[in-house]
C-alpha cells in the first residue's frame, strides 16, 4: 500500500495545537464557561417527533419484510460512510484526495446521513479540533454526557463556537464545486436521499407497505444519529489513551464497530491528518477499507499516514511508552 508519511513538523503543530487547546481548556474549568441556556425548540420538537416514529418503527419490527431490514442496513452503511469517509476524512481534515466522480458518490452518501451539509459538518468539526473541550468548541464534552451527545444541538451556539468558529478556515471547502452544490440544494438533496429513496426502494421493490418503509428509514437515521454522537460522547469520556494522555479523547472499541472505524478517537485527535484515522493495521474501520478500496481503482489518493518514526517520538512525549522504549520502525501493539 502507498501511502505519504507526515514528519516530526506536522506533529509539532498539532501538539502546539493540544497544547493551546489544554490551556483554554484550563481557563474553562477555572470557571470562566458561561453555557448559554437558550433552547431551539424547532430542533427539539424535530427530534423528538423522530424518536417517536423510531420507538413505533422498532415495536413494529418483527412485521418488516427481510428486504426491508437488509436495505436498511446498507442504507446505515452508505450514509455512515458518507460521513466517515467524505465529510471527515476528506473534506474536514483532507487526509487523502478524491477525483470528482468519487466527491459526487461520497457528497450523495452524506446526504443520506443528514448530518447538515458537509459544509457546515466540517467547519464544526474543525472547530472540535482546534478548540477541543473548551467553550469554543461546539460539542464541548466538559459540559457533560449528554450536552456532547445531543443537547449541544437543542441549545443556542456558546459564544466562543460562533466567534472563534469564524476564524477557522473553510476557503478550500466553498471552493470544491461538489460541497458548494450539496450546501446549496441541501435541504432537498438531504430528504430525497435520507427518507424518500430509503422509503421508495423497500415499497417498491421488496413489497413493503410504504408506511413501514418510511418508519424503518426513520429509524435507521435515528440509530445512526446515535452512533456518530457517541464518538463525540463516549469516545470523548471512556477508554485508552495510549498516544496522549494529556487529551480526553480516547479508544473505545465499542464506538469503533458501530461507527465504521471512528472509534480511535485518542489517536484520530493526536494525529487528525491519518486517513486511517487509527495506527496502521489496528482495530476493523470499513471506513479505511473503503478508502482503500477506492485508492485501488484510480478514485483515491495520496493518502497520509504518520511515519513509525513520529508515531513512536510522540508516545514517548505524551504516551504510554517510556524512553527506553526501542524504535525499531514496526507498528506498535497494545
Ligand atoms: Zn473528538
Ligand atoms: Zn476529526
Amino acid at each position: 500500500m502507498e501511502v505519504e508519511t507526515i514528519v516530526q513538523t506536522r506533529s509539532k503543530i498539532v501538539a502546539d495545537d493540544d497544547y493551546n487547546a489544554a490551556k483554554n481548556r484550563n481557563k474553562s474549568d477555572k470557571g470562566e464557561m458561561q453555557q448559554p441556556t437558550q433552547i431551539i425548540w424547532k430542533n427539539v420538537v424535530l427530534m423528538t417527533g423522530l424518536h417517536i416514529v423510531s420507538i413505533y418503527a422498532m415495536s413494529q419490527i418483527s412485521q418488516l419484510k427481510i428486504f426491508t431490514i437488509l436495505f436498511g442496513v446498507l442504507c446505515y452503511i452508505t450514509g455512515m460512510v458518507g460521513v466517515t469517509a467524505g465529510a471527515h476524512r476528506l473534506w474536514s481534515h483532507k487526509t487523502y484526495k478524491a477525483k470528482l466522480s468519487l466527491r459526487v458518490i461520497l457528497m450523495l452518501m452524506n446526504s443520506m446521513a443528514l448530518q447538515n451539509s458537509i459544509f457546515h459538518w466540517s467547519r464544526d468539526h474543525r472547530s472540535h479540533h482546534k478548540h477541543s473541550e473548551t467553550d469554543a468548541d461546539p460539542h464541548n464534552a466538559k459540559r457533560g454526557f449528554l450536552f456532547c451527545h445531543v443537547g449541544w444541538l437543542f441549545l443556542r451556539k456558546h459564544p466562543d463556537v460562533m466567534e472563534k468558529g469564524r476564524k477557522i478556515a473553510t476557503d478550500d471547502l466553498m471552493k470544491d464545486p461538489v460541497v458548494s452544490f450539496q450546501n446549496r440544494f441541501y435541504l432537498p438533496l438531504s430528504i430525497t436521499c435520507c427518507f424518500i429513496v430509503p422509503s421508495i426502494i423497500p415499497w417498491y421493490f421488496g413489497g413493503e407497505t410504504l408506511i413501514n418503509a418510511y418508519c424503518a428509514a426513520a429509524l435507521r437515521y435515528c440509530i445512526s444519529l446515535h452512533v456518530s454522537w457517541t464518538v463525540n460522547s463516549f469516545a470523548h469520556m471512556f477508554g485508552d489513551r495510549p498516544y496522549d494522555k494529556y487529551i480526553s479523547p480516547a479508544e473505545n472499541t465499542i464506538v469503533n464497530y458501530f461507527a465504521l472505524g471512528e472509534g480511535h478517537h485518542n489517536y484520530h485527535h493526536t494525529f487528525p491528518y491519518d486517513y486511517a484515522a487509527s495506527e496502521f493495521g489496528k482495530g476493523w474501520s470499513l471506513s479505511t477499507m473503503f478508502i482503500d478500496f477506492m485508492a485501488l481503482i484510480g478514485q483515491a489518493y495520496d493518502r497520509k499516514k504518520v511515519a513509525h518514526e513520529t508515531l513512536h517520538a510522540r508516545m514517548k512525549r505524551t504516551g504510554k511508552l517510556s524512553n527506553n522504549d526501542a524504535i525499531d520502525g514496526t507498528p506498535l501493539t497494545m
